[in-house]
């Protein structure tokens, strides 16, 4: 191989990486857009719960809202648990996981928790999945907002 050659190839491997890194930075601003809109809809839900109990006081009807509410709850079960979901795929993002006993941000590739001392169960073969599924979906960089956290995520 040339010299010329391996230079090329050394170009080239730095701007994989550059983009890998872009690229997560990406996947990490959506799953951040991700939770605020699970947050908003957990909140339009809290909202209706509110009208429809008041609903119910106000026209001193005997109607059942049971099954109502015991749905809307079910819902916001399952939003807290993307959210959580979510929250747990940034941080694989960051090369870093959570402890489960102590709930600290550790790095990734550590065995056992700097903090509390619990070993840890290697979470690196989820990665991959979670890119593709991201990557099937396309990053809209024209977004203003999303745009705006990648900015912020670089100074990072
Ligand atoms: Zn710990």
């Amino acid at each position: 191989m040339s010299c010329l050659d391996k230079s090329k190839e050394t170009v080239m491997n730095t701007c994989k990486i550059t983009v890998n890194k872009t690229n997560k930075i990406a996947q990490r601003a959506k799953l951040k857009m991700r939770i605020n809109e699970y947050k908003n809809k957990i909140e339009d839900i809290y909202n209706s719960i509110g009208k429809k109990v008041y609903e119910k006081h106000i026209r001193e009807e005997d109607i059942n809202i049971e099954e109502y509410l015991e749905n809307e709850c079910e819902k916001i079960d399952k939003l807290s648990k993307e959210i959580e979901n979510a929250i747990e795929h940034i941080l694989i993002l960051k090369d870093m996981k959570k402890c489960p006993e102590c709930f600290s941000e550790i790095m990734i590739q550590y065995n056992f928790c700097p903090n509390c001392g619990k070993k840890q169960y290697n979470a690196k073969p989820r990665e991959e999945k979670i890119i593709e599924k991201l990557e099937d979906e396309d990053i809209d960089s024209t977004n203003e907002k999303e745009a705006q956290i990648i900015e912020e995520e670089k100074e990072n």
